[in-house]
């Protein structure tokens, strides 16, 4: 099940005392957001408040709720030297929970996140209260659900004919419906938490991109398995605490592959990623003899925000720029993080006067960026500009990356010897350049030095 792990990380600093109600850190999110938070919360109170009273225990019922938590407690012990990761990670701890609803009253479903939660908070990590209490809330409201929904199908197709095989189909169809139910009103709840905090998440990637689909599914369908199982022989679960064990450990793989590609600081692809990515791009430009385009960019004059603000400002300088990149690209471009204050951008299907305008829509949307150093007097504004070489791949002689990259580069060391702020552009085979910028930006300029506007500039470097 997911957990929101996006809400503010620390605590506030009171040392070894529990912090006041009023620095909770559930008051400093959006006020709508702490609103919703307190109530899933009381939704969840309200549940237990109603079921508790119409529940019937028998033995039999804690025998199997006690082994699945003790499953569920063991299976958090095993992974927890891997530690829960930043962002929002997922674990498949749920799948452990998912019989309790189906087998026994809602009481327990509700109840049953409580000490896995407990447990993750006490030996996995330590996060603010109210995260771990929405999750536990938004987790039992999912079980919730899900136990009412086959108990109400179970309803409906009382008294149903069918042998044997049609009573398995049906059992089978009612559980996975109720699995169903249970991830859509999770992640319901935990997504719309999750995009309160940061509206930039895309919840459809989050949701519905393949890896995890394909994880959800999996998790539902060993669910699913495992809910027979104990049905029939409650210890079987112990069977299955390694395969679950395993299915954890393949989430990790997954989230191992995509961490080995990014760049961690700005999530945009490491410098060794791109270049593959890009060596295979240009080369399936030659082949098809379509267009392609690179760029390099640099910070301008990088060591004096570090100097002035300190480091970190100046990883949010990067932070920003690298959000700015993403967002003003298109979905197969490729951006990377070159190497400390460099970026690298690669433009498929783009031809030369098109990488310019780009790149130039990139330069002047930088120095628009106003990001907030945090300081005595409240906060004061950075501004920051790039110089950005651009090189695209011509009907010439250039076919390589690297030799895109060295014209791409030569044109950012021009672009930085011109005055900074402004991109350079080289022609790889007719040696002229464009370039532009703030001021006489809006001009360029060909090899030999006259000036005039970029598009006839282009017009000329094209047609010489
Ligand atoms: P120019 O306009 O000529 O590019 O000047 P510059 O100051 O940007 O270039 P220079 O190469 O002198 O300095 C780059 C600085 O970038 C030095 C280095 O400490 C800093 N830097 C590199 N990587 C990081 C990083 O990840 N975080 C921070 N805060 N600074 C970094
Ligand atoms: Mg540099
Ligand atoms: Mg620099």
């Amino acid at each position: 099940m997911e957990l929101i792990r996006r809400l503010p990380r620390r605590m506030p600093a009171v040392s070894g005392r529990i912090p006041a109600i009023s620095d909770w850190a559930i008051w400093r999110l959006p006020r709508w957001l702490t609103v919703f938070v307190l109530a899933v919360i009381a939704a969840n109170l309200a549940a237990i408040g109603v079921a508790a009273p119409l529940t019937t225990f028998h033995g039999h019922d804690f025998v199997l709720y006690g082994v699945l938590l003790a499953c569920t407690a063991i299976a958090v012990e095993w992974s927890r030297r891997a530690k829960e990761q930043h962002g929002m990670s997922k674990d498949v701890q749920g799948v452990w929970e998912f019989p309790i609803a189906i087998l026994l009253p809602p009481l327990f479903a509700l109840l049953a996140p409580i000490s896995r939660l407990a447990l993750t908070q006490w030996r996995v990590s330590r996060a603010p209260l109210h995260r771990r209490i929405f999750s536990c809330a938004s987790i039992g409201l999912s079980y919730g659900a899900a136990s009412l929904t086959f108990r109400g199908l179970g309803h409906l197709t009382a008294g149903a004919p069918g042998g044997a095989v049609g009573r398995d189909l049906l059992w089978t169809v009612m559980v996975t419906l109720s699995a169903v139910v249970m991830s859509a009103v999770n992640k319901a709840i935990i997504m719309t938490a999750v995009k309160g905090t940061n509206p930039d998440v895309s919840i459809r990637s989050r949701v519905f991109d393949h890896e995890p689909l394909y994880n959800d599914i999996a998790e539902m369908c060993i669910a699913v398995l495992l809910t027979y199982a104990v049905a029939g022989n409650i210890f079987l679960a112990l069977a299955a605490l390694p395969v679950i064990t395993l299915l954890q450990r393949s989430l990790r793989h997954a989230q191992l592959v995509i961490d080995s590609r990014a760049d961690s600081k700005t999530g945009l692809l490491n410098a060794a990623t791109w270049e593959h990515e890009a060596a295979a791009e240009v080369g399936r430009a030659v082949r098809t003899r379509s267009a392609l385009a690179v760029a390099l960019l640099d910070i301008d004059r990088f060591k004096v925000i570090n100097d002035t603000y300190g480091h970190l400002v100046g990883d949010q300088v990067i932070k920003e720029i690298a959000r700015t990149l993403s967002s003003m690209l298109r979905e197969y471009d490729l951006a990377g993080r070159f190497g400390g204050e460099e970026f690298s951008l690669l433009l498929p299907q783009t031809r030369a006067v098109d990488a310019f305008r780009i790149a130039e829509r990139v330069r002047a949307n930088v120095a628009g960026l106003s990001i907030i150093a945090p300081g005595a007097t409240g906060g004061e504004r950075v501004h920051v500009t790039v110089s950005i070489g651009v090189a695209a791949l011509d009907s010439g002689s250039v076919r390589k990356l690297n030799e895109l990259m060295a014209a791409a580069d030569a044109a950012m060391y021009r672009a930085k010897s011109g005055g900074r702020d402004q991109v350079q552009m080289i022609s790889t085979t007719r040696g002229l350049s464009a370039i532009s910028g703030p001021g006489p930006a809006e001009t360029a300029r060909t090899g030999n030095g006259g000036s005039q506007d970029v598009p006839s500039a282009f017009r000329r470097a094209q047609s010489s």
